[in-house]
């Protein structure tokens, strides 16, 4: 455990956590623990404005999932603002919400796998972002740093050190894997906190239908 905290310096871990696993946990705790984080705050999206590719399941069981999974770490916490706002949540929103909720002197955190990092970089008020909050961004398995690299120059001069780079154990854990592996009838046990495993059984979730969408359960 680090015990150099540092009170004010805040993290928050943003994702569709459909569902929460591994890869997830040990990012926000190396994060954590890297940048002597004083808490991280897990916030569960509403309706992601990027994924429309499949129905993303109901809010309130990703929540209970993100919940459960991080109940044995007390540095830990669960936010529901994106759930219940209305509408597509954006990252920028989200940050200025935390920003008004902790006031100006906090130090946010955004922490993202290293892919997701470069989707944001793309964003149109990626300067305002940069201004709010930094950025830890974990490497994960495939990802190549050099393209994060390479888009640095492109990023406004006064935010580039804001983005730091944090290397994670290998996981090639994904949610998109674990919901191919509830629907093909594979273990999923090991990949997940088994009090996850045991909700995704009990409430049906990830199993197909006959007319092949997902079940809600
Ligand atoms: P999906 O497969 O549905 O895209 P996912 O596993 O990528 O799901 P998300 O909820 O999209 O999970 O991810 C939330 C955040 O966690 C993103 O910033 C993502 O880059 C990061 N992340 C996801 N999996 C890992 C992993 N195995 N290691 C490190 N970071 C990860
Ligand atoms: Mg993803």
């Amino acid at each position: 455990m680090n015990f150099v905290t540092r009170p004010g310096r805040v993290g928050i871990m943003g994702g569709t956590f459909d569902p929460i696993h591994y890869g997830h946990l040990v990012t926000a705790e190396a994060a954590r623990w890297e940048f002597a984080l004083e808490k991280v705050i897990f916030v569960p999206s509403g309706r992601p404005p990027h994924k429309k590719d499949y129905p993303v399941t109901d809010a309130e069981y990703r929540y209970q999932m993100t919940l459960l999974a991080t109940a044995s770490n007390p540095y830990f916490e669960v936010s529901r603002c994106e759930i219940d706002r209305e509408g597509f949540s954006y990252t920028v929103e989200t940050v200025a919400e935390f920003r008004r909720e902790y006031g100006p002197e906090v130090q946010l955190y955004f922490i993202t796998g290293a892919d997701a990092i470069l989707e944001i970089l793309t964003w149109k008020d990626v300067d305002r972002l940069l201004r709010e909050c930094q950025f830890i961004a974990a490497t994960r398995p495939g990802f190549h740093l050099n393209r994060l690299e390479e888009s640095r120059p492109q990023l406004p001069v006064e935010g580039r050190h804001r983005i730091h780079l944090i290397e994670v154990p290998a996981l090639a854990i994904s949610s998109t894997d674990i919901r191919w592996r509830v629907k093909n009838k594979k273990p999923i046990k090991y990949l997940l906190p088994e009090a996850v495993e045991e909700y995704i059984r009990s409430r049906g979730l990830y199993r197909p239908r006959l007319d092949g969408v997902y079940e809600k359960g």
